[in-house]
């Protein structure tokens, strides 16, 4: 099976490429335009100060990066390198075609619209480390960030760190992680032992809909296993879903233990109702069951609701520390969509400006 890391690691690769490109055509521009902080100059320095530092990749990192840009506050952006096993550009890396983002009446590929957003930043002057943040430190003013070979000192900080997917555990969900259990469709759908096979997707949102359908290029047969008698996905996912032939779906019905030799060959699946156990013969499992806020490396020091998400004063991006502001999938776990992500990334670039002014911070004060 080609492994999940695969592709994205590619992805990320490929980035990693062109953040050089992207470094060196930023230190051009530089020279040849307004002096740039030196802090934003030397990426060799272990200890960098900044007006606005922020965290992520996605599109609400990378919007709040153009505004804050744009505004001249000469952001300084981790964009992680596979933080949560996820490649620079954040979830819709792991997508094929994005079809409602306005703008691309034809639809576009998920990575290429990540790397549209990143090379917007660049062009308003946004410095890039492909690092990721470990730790932070928001109990003092300047705020401290830690990535893997530098610290930052912000007077301002966005959080845009996103959600990563869930797994499910039972018996031989480890033993065949990789060899037939996946949580990424788009990355491993086209591997070879799933050609030509019966497979099953868990879930009954957009994720769980839009990977059932793209696995139908690849497999013989596509189940999709949902635990409840009704789908949360949108209508028009839910529908193309459900009217391809290809597609069954098993409900009120959970997987109870996976089975086989050397990789995936059945799953026990259980019926809530009515106790039942089915033998379901399928060679792969796709896991398309939500996602996890990525705000670990907070280690508490900013407010959370009950299921990890930061938690923001409503109509605003404001945290609970003054002057940290969150954006994007890590503080929404209602609408959690690319272009929700970019307006609040928009909403935490004007909120940390007002900040700033309010504060009286200048560009080199806190050089
Ligand atoms: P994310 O996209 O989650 O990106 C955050 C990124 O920041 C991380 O992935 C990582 O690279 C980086 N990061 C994380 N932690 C750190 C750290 N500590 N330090 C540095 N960097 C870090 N939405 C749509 O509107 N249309 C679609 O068609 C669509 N399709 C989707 C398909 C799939 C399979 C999935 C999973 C989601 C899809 N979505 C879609 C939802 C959309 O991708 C998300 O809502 C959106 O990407 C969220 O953006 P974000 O900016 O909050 O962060
Ligand atoms: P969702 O949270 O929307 O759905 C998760 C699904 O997994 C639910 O049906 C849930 O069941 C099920 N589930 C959760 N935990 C378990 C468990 N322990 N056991 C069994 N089933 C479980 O996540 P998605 O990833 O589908 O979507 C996230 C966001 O991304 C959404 O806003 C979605 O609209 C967006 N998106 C948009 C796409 C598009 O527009 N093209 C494509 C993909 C995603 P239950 O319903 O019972 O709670």
């Amino acid at each position: 099976m080609v492994s999940r890391c695969c592709p994205l690691l590619f992805s990320a690769l490929k980035r990693t490429a062109r953040n050089l490109v992207g470094a060196a055509l930023l230190t051009t521009a530089a020279s040849s335009s307004s002096k740039p902080s030196s802090s934003a100059m030397d990426a060799d320095l272990q200890t960098l100060t900044t007006r606005l530092c922020i965290v992520g990749s996605g599109p609400a990192a990378h919007t709040a990066a153009i505004y804050a840009a744009r505004a001249e506050l000469k952001p300084i952006l981790f964009e992680g390198w596979m933080a949560n096993d996820i490649a620079p550009g954040g979830q819709l890396t792991t997508t094929s075609d994005v079809e409602n983002f306005p703008g691309f009446p034809d639809g576009i590929g998920g990575l290429d619209l990540t790397d549209k957003f990143r090379a917007q930043s660049l062009r308003f002057g946004t410095q890039i480390f492909t690092e990721t943040v470990s730790k932070v430190d928001f109990s003092s003013f300047p705020f401290k960030l830690f990535a893997d070979s530098k610290t930052v000192l912000a007077d301002s900080v966005i959080i845009a760190t996103g959600a990563v997917a869930r797994r499910l555990t039972f018996p031989g969900s480890d033993t065949f992680w990789n060899r037939g259990i996946s949580a990424c469709a788009v990355c491993d759908g086209a591997a070879p032992i799933f050609r030509d096979k019966p497979l099953a997707v868990i879930g009954g949102g957009d994720s769980a809909m839009e990977e059932a359908t793209f696995l139908t290029k690849y497999g013989s047969k596509v189940y999709i296993i949902h635990r409840r008698n009704e789908f949360r996905a949108s209508k028009i996912m839910q529908h193309r879903a459900v009217s391809n032939p290809k597609i069954e779906v098993l409900w009120n019905s959970v997987v109870a233990e996976a089975y086989g030799e050397r990789s995936l060959e059945g799953l026990k699946v259980k019926d809530v109702k009515s106790g039942s156990v089915l033998d379901l013969k399928v060679s792969g499992l796709f896991f398309a069951i939500g996602h996890e806020p990525a705000t670990k490396f907070l280690d508490g020091q900013l407010e959370l609701d009950s299921d990890g998400y930061v938690v923001t004063k409503p109509g605003t991006t404001q945290t609970s520390v003054k002057g940290v502001f969150a954006a994007g999938d890590v503080q929404d776990k209602k609408y959690r969509q690319a272009i929700t992500a970019a307006g609040s990334g928009c909403m935490a670039a004007l909120d940390a400006e007002h900040f700033l002014q309010e504060i009286g911070s200048q560009e080199g004060k806190s050089e």
